[in-house]
């Protein structure tokens, strides 16, 4: 049930007005493009670790079409340590749609953000209401949270996706304006994130403590936790593994072909992110290897790629698993003398801006 929907409106928004971030993903000025790469990228990610990742992207692919020219090995390499790197292929095939549309733009209707690769229900709502604004809900897991527990007096959202019933009661809540609607919908996810956090809310001095169900019910605990991803010894670290050993040997390759900077460069080019070479050197035990010569694939023998993957006391079957898996989701391609290579080819790409 609905309660006092004005009052929560207006403690809420005044919250944010005092207190949201703010963060160039979400000012006004952000092209309806650069929305639905931060969308996606943010989904299973802290915003955090995403900012420089986006912010790299926009000056490497600003328009969709740049990112449909891309190659797939440049997209993983530039997807960077984000986690989930299918999304980074996804987002290529959703730029490759839009691309092909007229005009290149990014649309601004629901159902037509809905059919494009790799966009589903929350992120198409989010660039629908934040971008165009379409009075619509955005259901997020920071959302769902805040509802279920001010609204239903229950600690965490149901972990299934959203009903109907719960999409209608979150648009009855909307301010009838779009552009309020928006400014809502941030305002109630900025507050998931920053205040009624999933393990720690802040409840003594909440500005809407006094109108929160769970906390007039005194705080019932739910009889199960939303548990986190696991991640030691799980497949996803072992292909994580695989993955920024590639990646770390395009980055060699990229640095040992970029001629040595300009005092003047020098400034800019420490914005960058840093190398992580390194890092998956030392994660997978790999030695750092000189980059291929020109035209030559850039990749690891199927003997290096299975050290890669294999993990500490891990079961002997999981690393060749773990390869077969990412050559089937198209993160890796073998060819047929067992080179493993990032997909597609890769010629560094220049950055603008
Ligand atoms: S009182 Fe606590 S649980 Fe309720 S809205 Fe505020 S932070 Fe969230």
């Amino acid at each position: 049930m609905t309660r006092a929907p004005d009052d929560l409106r207006e403690a809420l928004l005044d919250w944010y007005a005092a207190y949201g971030r703010d963060l160039p993903m979400r000012r006004p000025d952000v092209a309806p493009w650069a929305t639905l790469v931060f969308e996606v990228m943010s989904q299973q990610t802290p915003i955090p670790r995403v900012q420089p990742v986006w912010e790299r992207w926009m000056r490497l692919w600003p328009e969709p079409a740049d990112l449909a020219a891309a190659s797939p090995a440049d997209v993983l390499v530039e997807w960077g340590r984000l986690g989930y790197p299918s999304r980074a292929l996804r987002l290529r095939d959703c730029a490759i749609a839009i691309a092909a549309r007229p005009g290149g733009r990014v649309p601004a209707d629901y159902e037509e953000l809905l059919a494009l690769p790799g966009i589903g229900p929350y992120t198409a709502s989010a660039l629908a209401s934040f971008q165009f604004h379409a009075r619509l809900p955005v259901l997020d897991t920071n959302v769902r949270r805040v509802l279920a527990r001010v609204l239903d007096g229950a600690q965490f959202a149901p972990k299934s996706a959203p009903t109907r019933t719960e999409t209608a009661r979150a648009a009855a809540l909307l301010p009838v304006d779009g552009a309020d609607a928006a400014r809502w919908n941030v305002a109630v996810m900025e507050f998931g994130a920053l205040v009624c956090t999933q393990r720690s809310p802040s409840c003594d001095g909440c500005v809407l403590r006094g109108r929160c169900a769970w906390a007039t019910a005194g705080f019932p605990e739910a009889p199960t936790r939303p548990r986190g991803q696991a991640w030691a010894g799980t497949d996803r670290q072992a292909r994580g593994r695989v993955l920024a050993a590639l990646r770390g040997l395009h980055e060699e390759n990229r640095a040992s072909s970029v001629p040595p900077a300009r005092p003047s460069e020098e400034k800019g080019r420490s914005a960058s992110p840093p190398s992580q070479s390194s890092e998956a050197a030392s994660a997978t035990g790999l030695s750092r290897v000189p980059g291929p010569a020109a035209g030559q694939p850039i990749g690891l023998s199927r003997e290096e790629a299975l050290r890669a993957a294999t993990l500490p006391d891990a079961d002997p079957a999981q690393a060749p698993r773990v390869l077969a898996s990412l050559v089937a989701d198209g993160l890796v391609a073998e060819d047929p003398a067992g080179l493993i290579t990032l997909p597609g080819r890769s010629d560094a790409p220049g950055e603008r801006g």
